[in-house]
Order: structure tokens, then C-alpha cells, then sequence
């Protein structure tokens, strides 16, 4: 701190002190006159430093609201940079970041799955009752999958489920759960009508690319769309020649 500073704060709290020490020192001082004058700054002093800590309490009460505040709205960005705002699902980037990470550290099936007809849902019923099926869509996964298992909406109609598994009937198992529960889901009116989705899986040992693990199950899922829709197909891992023979039938 600046000394000068200093001193010109407590410059005469500085006088009355040192006329106290004088008075002390000095058995002939009016020691009465000292001792007054010393209570008339002591006070001062106390009035000050109270007023002081109320002032610091207040900044600081300020300061932990404005930090509560800073930490929502952190979170905010984050839910709104990694979610999808129409189904709450994870958007198409956060789908890609955690794909990527988990096939850096274990095998994966990667399900991708795409209802059907979803255009004739638009036509026949608007607009905003085919928005109202896309959330459907994704909360039937959503109670079906748990809370942990990581969702997303990769495009208009099409959706993504991350399944970590070393176990490829497990991934094929978990597909035919989804492929199902979606046509056997009831949705709100004015949809009278069964919907329904085409599933394709990829599964993939660790060290696969999210492009390479994408691109198999995009592959797995246009050939259910082939195959009449409502349905799962696998793509093989084996690395076998041609592509028709890369998709594994049911
Ligand atoms: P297929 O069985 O081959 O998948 O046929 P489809 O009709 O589902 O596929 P297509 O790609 O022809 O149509 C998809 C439609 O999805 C077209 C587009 O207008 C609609 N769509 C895309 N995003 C949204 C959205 O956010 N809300 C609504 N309501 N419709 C959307
Ligand atoms: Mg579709
Ligand atoms: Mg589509």
C-alpha cells in the first residue's frame, strides 16, 4: 500500500494518537483532554470499520448471486450448443463429440434410425403435428433407453442412439427393442394412424472412426428402408467384399 496513501487516511486518528502517547509519557500533560479527543476517533474508527464490513457483506452477497447467475447461464450455453431445441435430444455435433470419444476407448454399436414415410405425416396432418411426433419419437426412446443412454437427432427425422458393447447380438437385440417400440408407440391426436421407423446398426471395435461407424449403419439403415421399412439390418464388421453382401439379413 502507497505509505502516503496511508497516512492521509488516519491523519488525524495519526495526531490523536500521537498527543495520547505524549500525554502518557509526560505526567504533567492533560491527560483528560488526550484521553477525549483519543474516544471522539476511536468512535469514528468503529462507525467506519462497521460501516465497512456492511459495505463488504453486501459485495459479497452481489458477488456469490452474480457467480450463481454466470454458472446457470454457463450451463444454459452448454445444454443449448449440445441440444437439439424442437426434442431436447443431442444435436448432431454432440452426437459426433460423443461417439468420437467412446470408440477411442471401447467397442460400439452405433443404431441409427429414420421413420417412415415421415413426409405423407406432414402432408396429411401439418407441420406441427409432425414436430409433435419427432418429440414423441425421442421420449419412447428416451423411457425405453434411460436417462444415460445418449440420444440424438442427426437430422430432420433421424435419430441416433450411442450403445457401448462388446456384444454385437446385444446391439442387434436393442435395435429390435427400438424398431418395435416405435410401432407399437400410440401418438396424440391428430396422428390415427401407426408410425413407424427403419433401423440400420454398425458395430464398431474401439479405434473406428465415428465417419466409418456412421457411414456402415447409414448404409444398414437404407437397406431396411429396401427391405419395405419397419425393420433392423445389421451392417457386418467383417470386411467382406461387396457392399449388398455387407448387410447382414435379420
Ligand atoms: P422415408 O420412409 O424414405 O424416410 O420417407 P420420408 O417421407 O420419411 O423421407 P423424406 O426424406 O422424403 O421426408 C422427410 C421429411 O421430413 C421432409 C421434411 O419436410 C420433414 N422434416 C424435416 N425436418 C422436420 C421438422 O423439424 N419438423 C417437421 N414437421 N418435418 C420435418
Ligand atoms: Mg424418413
Ligand atoms: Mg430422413
Amino acid at each position: 500500500m502507497n505509505p502516503m496513501a496511508e497516512a492521509d487516511l488516519f491523519a488525524l486518528e495519526s495526531a490523536a494518537l500521537a498527543n495520547a502517547r505524549a500525554a502518557h509519557a509526560d505526567p504533567r500533560a492533560d491527560a483528560r483532554a488526550a484521553l477525549a479527543e483519543l474516544i471522539i476517533h476511536y468512535e469514528r474508527l468503529m462507525r467506519e470499520s462497521r460501516r465497512l464490513i456492511r459495505r463488504s457483506d453486501r459485495a459479497e452477497l452481489d458477488m456469490n448471486q452474480m457467480n450463481r447467475q454466470l454458472h446457470e447461464l454457463a450451463q444454459q450455453l452448454e445444454y443449448r450448443a449440445t441440444h437439439d431445441p424442437l426434442s431436447g435430444a443431442l444435436n448432431r455435433a454432440a452426437v459426433i463429440d460423443k461417439a468420437t470419444a467412446c470408440l477411442r476407448r471401447v467397442d460400439m454399436a452405433l443404431i441409427v434410425l429414420d421413420i417412415d414415410h415421415f413426409k405423407w405425416i406432414n402432408d396429411d396432418f401439418g407441420h406441427p403435428a409432425g414436430d409433435a411426433v419427432i418429440k414423441t419419437v425421442v421420449s419412447c426412446l428416451r423411457t425405453l433407453l434411460g436417462p444415460d443412454v445418449a440420444v440424438g437427432r442427426v437430422g430432420g427425422e433421424e435419430f441416433s442412439v450411442i450403445w457401448p458393447t462388446a456384444d454385437t447380438e446385444e446391439a442387434r437385440a436393442v435395435a429390435i427393442r427400438i424398431c418395435d417400440a416405435i410401432a407399437d408407440q400410440v401418438f396424440a391426436a391428430p396422428i390415427d394412424r401407426q408410425i413407424t421407423a427403419s433401423v440400420g446398426v454398425s458395430w464398431n471395435s474401439v479405434g473406428t472412426s465415428f465417419e466409418l461407424a456412421y457411414s456402415r449403419a447409414d448404409e444398414a439403415l437404407y437397406a431396411a428402408k429396401r427391405a419395405g421399412r419397419n425393420c433392423v439390418k445389421i451392417h457386418s464388421q467383417l470386411p467382406l467384399p461387396a457392399a449388398q453382401a455387407a448387410i447382414a439379413e435379420l
